[in-house]
């Protein structure tokens, strides 16, 4: 049973209260209403380097003051700023030309061509007249017996492709039946041009994509490239058809589909013109943190670290799951508005009953998450108190969606936190489940790897992860609350523990 009583009222009611717990309860209402400001449209997704997500981190600072936090950042602030590459920065210098079959496409950055893959660098650079080449599907995988490079040499040329594999609705095809060959992927397909030397590639919709499924107005909205070492880069169908026409290259398609012969050929006379201008986008954000300092003057040297990230996906790009609804807005309400506004109540309810917290607690809000949990990996290499001094740690990722339970992932990263959750959890009253999404899926991994102990709590995915759906409405604020409950209980433990916890090498 969990005893809900202000503080106010508890003296009183002490002698009643069956349990001994002190801490407040959170309010589902406070806690919704910091989800409704962070997931409003007006923050735009909160995606690093946007303005929006800057107005999320200065919303934090100050509810952090109000609950009665010290500042925990650089200089005495309430930030940690660092630096991410958040996208690629477009020159004015962009354009491919592809000549071949007797005939000129010209092709438009962001309309009918943009880059999977490129080396961001300041300068311009420019592929003067590079004969282009076809290769098929751009497969080479020898162990089934399938390559489209057996008979061509790339080196020094452009390599056009086709996307996707031969066979690939063909439940008997000795292509891995259905499911796709680790070397379709684009990564391997890069990875097989550029080790034959290949100075570009280009990836057209394969004819059983008639339709061509990317969104190409979506790069200059949130340009995303990854670095392949050459370029590589997604050429649009319709532009492309009269070309394809001409070399019968739909025809060819049709020809390995049947017999899985490869028929990859020179295209003679055809030519690629590809100039870049493309750098990387290199911008400052910020990761929140506030400071309760220990009760203890013994143990307040000591920290618990509470976190959650607060930046979400923004309108989407190649972190959302709809890539083609790109351009529209990514709330993140329950990813992961719903962990940083338990945190904000957290730190509120831990702050109204101090003398129960004998180490820190520091509160981090972290940027980054979503490019790969780059604000914990900045703040476990500059911590506000060092790690050897950092007890444990807790995260809170995704729990606004409570059904009933909740997933505590990391409790085998000391043999007393099982016993400790398990405790806390008969108080609160919730039903716990061990496990939890796994190592490196959100910024506990990120103190793990300095062996310092992390839990995970999380309410579980559902249809509208990484979705423009993700919003406000949806979230459960009651069940929200005990979640928060339940990592305030756990944090009160660990903090007023007389030994560290033991880090569980595994
Ligand atoms: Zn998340
Ligand atoms: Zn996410």
């Amino acid at each position: 049973m969990f005893c809900a009583l202000r503080p106010a009222v508890l003296l009183l009611a002490l002698a009643s209260c069956a349990v001994g717990a002190s801490t407040p309860a959170i309010a589902p209402d406070a806690l919704l209403a910091h989800v409704k400001f962070l997931a409003s449209d007006e923050l735009q997704g909160r995606g690093n380097g946007s303005s929006g997500l800057e107005r999320a981190a200065d919303y934090i600072a100050g509810e952090f003051r109000k609950a009665g936090l010290e500042s925990g950042g650089e200089a005495g602030s309430w930030f940690q700023p660092f630096e991410i590459t958040t996208g690629v920065a477009i020159g004015g210098h962009n354009g491919l030309t592809i000549r071949a079959g007797g005939r000129t496409v010209r092709l438009t950055l962001g309309e009918s061509y943009y880059p999977l893959a490129a080396t961001p660098s300041d300068a311009v650079t420019s592929l003067t007249d590079v004969p282009l080449v076809f290769a098929g599907y751009g497969i080479a995988a020898p162990g089934f017996k399938y390559d489209d490079y057996a008979t061509i040499d790339v080196s020094g040329k452009a390599v056009l492709i086709f996307s996707h594999e031969p066979q690939e609705h063909q439940r008997d095809s000795r292509l891995n039946g259905t499911r796709p060959l680790r070397e379709t992927t684009l990564y391997q397909k890069a990875l097989a041009a550029r080790s034959r030397g290949a100075r570009a590639l280009l990836v057209v919709s394969d004819p059983s994509h008639s339709t061509d499924e990317a969104n190409y107005r979506a790069f200059p909205i949130e340009s995303d490239a990854e670095d392949h070492g050459i370029p590589v880069l997604r050429v649009r169908r319709n532009e492309m058809a009269p070309l394809l026409q001409a070399l019968q290259l739909d025809a060819t398609a049709a020809a390995i589909d049947r017999d899985l012969v490869p028929r990859s050929r020179a295209l003679r006379g055809a030519a690629v013109d590809y100039t870049q201008e493309l750098g990387a986008r290199r911008q400052t954000v910020r990761n929140v943190i506030g400071i309760l300092p220990g009760a203890d003057a013994a143990r307040g040297e000591e920290a618990v670290v509470l976190g959650g990230h607060y930046d979400h996906v923004g309108l989407g790009g190649r972190f959302s799951s709809v890539p083609e609804r790109t351009g529209e807005i990514h709330n993140g309400a329950d990813d992961n508005a719903s962990g940083v506004s338990a945190l904000i109540e957290i730190a509120r309810a831990a702050a109204g009953d101090r003398p129960r917290f004998r180490r820190s607690l520091v509160f981090v809000a972290f940027a980054g998450e979503e490019r790969g949990l780059l604000g914990s990996s900045y703040y476990a290499a500059h911590p506000s108190i060092p790690l050897d001094e950092t007890a444990a740690m807790l995260n809170l990722d995704m729990i606004g969606r409570f059904r009933g339970r909740v997933e505590v992932g990391g409790l085998d990263a000391s043999d007393p936190l099982r016993a400790e959750v398990d405790a806390a959890a008969r108080e609160v009253g919730i039903s716990v489940r061990p496990g939890g999404p796994g190592a490196g899926r959100s910024d506990d991994s990120s103190f793990v790897d300095h062996r310092v102990p992390a839990l995970h709590f999380f309410t579980g995915f559902h249809d509208e992860y990484h979705h423009p759906g993700d919003d406000w409405d949806r979230i459960d604020a009651e069940g929200t609350a005990r979640v928060a409950t339940l990592a305030l209980e756990v944090a009160a433990r660990l903090a007023g523990r007389d030994d560290k916890l033991p880090f569980t090498s595994r």
